[in-house]
């Protein structure tokens, strides 16, 4: 790993969102990165941080509630590293105009996800797809890029089945959601549709989860991805939980596992070696649980700074083989510390310096 020899300047686009406040609490005293911008839209442009944003959680960093929120425009935020938590009605021309001015931009909206030459990355499982950065920069004429981030709910399913599609072959996958309010941003749901109610819809999401897990498992040679050959049957629910997107998976193999041999190969999981000892990367890479009730997202989503990922009830499956539920905090590993993972590795590989304009 090569730390970098000074803090790379970094801006967050959508600053004011649930997701852009994440993106100021990780980023808070950051040994690589040095948050010096934060923009949104026309309403908030213009005015000092702590006035535009209502402050959702812990205590604002003063140098940020001080900072004048731009407008996300290449002109008006300078920084060569951008992270983006813009709503997608807006992400897809803002970021497209960042990566031609020769910004990297690390994205969380769907708009570019499924775009054959843009990396969609969950750094411990697929660092590797990293490399269509250079597809993108000849395909499109860009002098910078876009990586993005999983949908939330897509990442905690990744993050549990890579380790056992790597080892079985992971060939069916039937999986129910429960999905925290959080992950619909601020102010989100309704109170009155939420508390005491379970939502059995979410807008776009099954369909993401069905089709982004099939890229971040399928295979890389560089310039291409080829879809793990896997079929996903979703169900995602919003529940009145704050903030945690729990996953109950059941999953058929082309090698059939036991239990515990399952569970051995989750526990000694230690996902892609690069991303090993990063600032950001949660250890163990994915928590094993053995008590029956765990995990829950009340008592484990902050596990790790919120990157930490955590499995438990590994069981036989009557339906098809094995059974799991799997846990990580959405709007953190499933959103700002899993786009800002993927900064670091592109730092630490060495791959930046070359996509960025100077
Ligand atoms: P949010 O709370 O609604 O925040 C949206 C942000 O986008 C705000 O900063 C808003 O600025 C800005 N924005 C809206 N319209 C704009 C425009 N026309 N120009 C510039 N900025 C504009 O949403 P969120 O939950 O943070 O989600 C942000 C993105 O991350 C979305 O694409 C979402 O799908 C994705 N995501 C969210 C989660 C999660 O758990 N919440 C997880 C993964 C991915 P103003 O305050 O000025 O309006």
């Amino acid at each position: 790993m090569t730390a970098p020899a000074l803090r790379w300047p970094v801006a967050v686009l959508g600053a004011t969102g649930a997701v852009g406040q994440a993106f100021i609490r990780h980023l808070d005293g950051h040994p690589w990165f040095d948050l010096v911008e934060v923009a949104a839209s026309e309403r908030s442009a213009g005015r000092p941080y702590r006035e535009a944003a209502r402050w959702l959680e812990g205590v604002l960093p003063p140098s940020v509630a001080a900072l004048e929120v731009t407008a996300c425009t290449p002109e008006t935020v300078r920084a060569p590293i951008v992270f983006s938590a813009l709503d997608a009605g807006v992400a897809g021309e803002v970021e497209a105009a960042f990566a031609a001015a020769g910004r990297l931009v690390l994205s969380n909206a769907k708009n570019y996800r499924m775009a054959l030459d843009v990396p969609l990355v969950v750094p411990e499982v697929n660092g590797d797809h990293l490399a269509l950065l250079g597809r993108q920069r000849a395909e499109r004429g860009w002098r910078g890029g876009i990586v993005t981030n999983a949908n939330c709910a897509t990442t905690v399913i990744a993050a549990a089945l890579a380790p056992l599609h790597a080892a079985f072959g992971v060939r069916q996958v039937f999986v129910t959601t429960m999905q925290a309010v959080s992950g619909a941003g601020y102010p989100g749901v309704p109170s009155l549709d939420i508390l005491g109610n379970v939502i059995p819809y979410i807008g776009d999401e099954e369909p993401k989860i069905e089709r982004e897990l099939l890229k971040i498992l399928g295979t890389c040679d560089g310039h291409r991805v080829t879809d793990a050959p896997i079929v996903v049957s979703a169900h995602a629910n919003r529940v009145p939980v704050e903030h945690g997107h729990t996953a109950c998976i059941s999953v058929g193999f082309e090698r059939k596992p036991t239990p515990e041999q399952a569970l051995a190969v989750l526990r000694a999981y230690t996902g892609h070696e690069a991303v090993r000892g990063l600032p950001s990367a949660p250890t163990p890479a994915l928590l094993v649980r053995d008590e029956p009730d765990r995990p829950q997202p009340r008592r484990d989503a902050h596990l790790g700074r919120g990157m930490t990922t955590s499995v438990g009830r590994v069981r036989a499956d009557h339906l098809l083989d094995l059974r799991l539920v799997a846990m990580s905090h959405n709007v953190v590993r499933g959103a700002a510390g899993g786009s800002v993972l993927n900064a670091e590795l592109l730092v630490a590989t060495g791959q930046l310096a070359g996509l960025v304009a100077s």
